[in-house]
């Protein structure tokens, strides 16, 4: 203060002290505000040219300070000015530019001036600060090396994630949102119709015949045939309104929000199913499939989401046992056979069997001689609170709920008794649930009934349907080889429904071949029917196993189906299936009219 003039050593360091103070009151300010990334950019900028201005400003004022004073006083300007700098440095790490402009200015000046000055102490002082600097800058430019890098890495596991996240949401055949999308926009969407008031449809898509063609024409042909399933869908229906997705397999589902009340989701929905019902020309084959639909409505028949799933899910499941390639739509009518299966469920569940369930048979005829050759044991349940309830109800629902085992070795043990009254040379065809085989424990029960009744194991027929082998292949073939081992024969039922293929026929060790009675219905109008019977005949000649056609009602059906080449036959029109006590007396009867017809003629 007593050296130099006041507005050096006074008003200068002032303003200097109050610009520093703004800027911390600044920085103070927004320290737990992350800024935008241009923020960022015009801070850095701003700091940059600030860096200039201040280090020009400083280190003039260092310079005019220089003259006054004494050799202490001198030596404290040039120590205080390198230190100030380095401190600089070390503050501005990762603003690199400034952090150089700070060095290069301030020293370039220091060094230059110093060095002119012709003084021995301060030319050292000089070198000294130019080492020390190359040093830091050295230092920094290694760390700031390393700072970009981390934040590349970053940035790039950042862009990673973003991806991965986007492809956990994509199906990667298809390049549809995938089943887990799906949810998710099923709840928002579920969310905005609860709000909002409107209605929303949700449908699920299932591909009839789709397993064949993997069989038949290999997985990449699946894969192909998948992919212009997904186009065909996206480009016909896929809309603003309409979320389509892929749940895996050749499952595929959608949502529709806003419904308006007057749209026709169902006529929709089978315009889609003929849209699909257009050959796929792929490289290897042209493909007909066909698609069925199950579609429910919130908030019409639904009240929650899942509920919403499950009863489209359940709509699908159940219009595709009555009409394939079709919509169906979730209604009142479903809701009473929900209630009614539970009914039967928890019944079921209760029952005695050995008294409640019963047997009875139908005859299978060899049309040649026109003489019963077999009897087919179908079961019947009288529970004392249901009445009479129908097989094709009861089966299901003790499948689905897991009691089927029990269910089947009480009716194998009934079947084997009753057949133990017949003529020798008559056979008894009995079915299997896929459950009777799919484990080593369920198929040794059922063989163990089996080899101690005194009914002939080489005279019992079991039917089986394809679902057996749907699941678990092995097990089910493994199951079905140790019957055939002990002598049993093995009956494919229900042919022609399911997706077995050629392929899957020749693979497994069977008997005989039961064709569906549904192509029987449609024999006389529908020329696809007598197509399939014709040649499911002949397949079963070739392959040496006996055919029976299931469900012959008329006479008309039975001339046709002989002239397609069919020998054996089961149905309403030889007699429905009947109680045991009446077997006797019903071959009776047939030995008499077969006597009677030889002697007349
Ligand atoms: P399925 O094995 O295909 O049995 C043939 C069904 O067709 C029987 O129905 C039979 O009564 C019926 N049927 C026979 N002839 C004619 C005909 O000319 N016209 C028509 N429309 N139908 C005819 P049912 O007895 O109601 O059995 C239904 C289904 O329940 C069976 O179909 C079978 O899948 C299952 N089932 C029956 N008994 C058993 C059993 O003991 N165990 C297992 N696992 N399933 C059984
Ligand atoms: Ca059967
Ligand atoms: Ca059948």
């Amino acid at each position: 203060m007593s050296v130099a003039p006041a507005w050096l050593t006074l008003i200068v360091p002032s303003l200097f002290t109050v610009i520093s103070a703004v800027r911390v009151v600044f920085w103070w300010k927004s320290r737990d505000r992350t800024p935008t990334a241009e923020e960022t950019f015009s801070a850095l900028q701003r700091t940059q040219r600030l860096a200039v201005v201040i280090s020009v400003a400083f280190t003039a004022w260092s310079f005019m300070l220089y003259p006054y004073g004494d050799a202490y006083q001198q030596s404290h300007i040039a120590f205080y000015m390198a230190i100030t700098v380095i401190s600089c440095i070390f503050c501005m790490m990762h603003v690199r530019v400034a952090a150089f402009a700070v060095a290069i200015i301030v020293n370039g000046a220091f060094v230059v001036f110093f060095m002119a000055s012709g003084h021995a102490t301060f030319i050292a002082i000089a070198i000294n600060i130019l080492l020390v600097s190359f040093g830091m800058l050295a230092v920094l430019m290694v760390n700031y090396g390393n700072f970009e890098r981390m934040i590349v890495a970053q940035q790039q596991t950042e862009a990673l994630s973003n991806e991965n996240l986007r492809l956990a949401n994509i199906d990667s055949l298809t390049g549809l949102p995938n089943r887990r999308a799906f949810f998710k926009h099923l709840s928002e969407a579920f969310e905005a119709a609860t709000l909002q008031g409107t209605r929303l449809a949700v449908g699920v898509i299932d591909l009839d015949g789709f397993k064949p063609v993997n069989d038949l024409y290999g997985h990449s042909s699946g894969d192909r045939l998948l992919m212009e399933v997904a186009n065909r869908l996206t480009l016909y229906f896929a809309s603003k309104e309409m979320f389509l997705a892929r749940l895996g397999g050749d499952e595929f589902a959608f949502v529709i929000s806003n419904v308006a009340p007057q749209r026709d989701v169902v006529a929709e929905g089978n315009r889609m199913c003929a849209y699909m019902h257009s050959p796929f020309i792929l490289p290897d084959a042209t493909i007909i499939i066909s698609g069925s639909i199950g579609i429910a409505v919130y908030p019409d028949l639904a009240s929650s989401q899942e509920e919403l799933f499950d009863r489209a899910d359940y709509a699908l499941y159940h219009g595709k046992r009555q009409k394939r390639g079709n919509s169906t739509l979730f209604t009142v009518h479903h809701v009473e056979e929900i209630h009614r299966d539970a009914r039967i469920e928890q019944t079921l569940k209760q029952a005695d069997f050995p008294s409640e369930m019963s047997v009875v048979f139908q005859p299978i005829v060899d049309g040649f001689q026109n003489r019963t050759v077999g009897f087919e044991a179908l079961a019947r349940w009288n529970s004392p609170t249901l009445g009479p309830v129908s097989p094709a109800q009861f089966i299901p629902i003790a499948e689905r709920a897991g009691i089927i085992g029990g269910l089947t070795r009480t009716l194998l043990k009934k079947a084997l008794h009753a057949a133990g009254t017949w003529p020798d040379q008559m056979r008894l065809s009995f079915n299997l649930s896929a459950q009777d085989l799919n484990s080593p424990e369920a198929v040794m029960a059922v063989i163990a009934i089996i080899e101690n009744s005194p009914f002939d194991a080489e005279r019992l027929d079991l039917e089986i349907t394809e679902t057996a082998f749907i699941h678990d292949t092995r097990q089910a073939k493994q199951s079905v080889e140790m019957l055939r081992k002990i002598g049993c024969g093995i009956s494919l039922d229900d042919f022609g429904t399911g997706y077995s293929s050629l392929t899957a026929l020749h693979s497994l060790p069977l008997t005989k071949i039961k064709i569906d009675q549904s192509f029987v219905n449609q024999i006389q109008d529908n020329p696809a029917s007598e197509k399939i019977v014709r040649s499911v005949l002949t397949l079963g000649r070739e392959m040496g196993l006996d055919a029976i056609v299931e469900g012959v009602e008329t006479q008309q059906e039975l001339s046709l189906i002989t002239q397609l080449g069919g020998n054996f036959f089961q149905g309403y029109l030889f007699s429905p299936p009947m109680g045991e006590t009446a077997i006797l007396r019903f071959l009776q009867d047939e030995e008499q009219a077969l006597g009677s017809r030889l002697s007349n003629g």
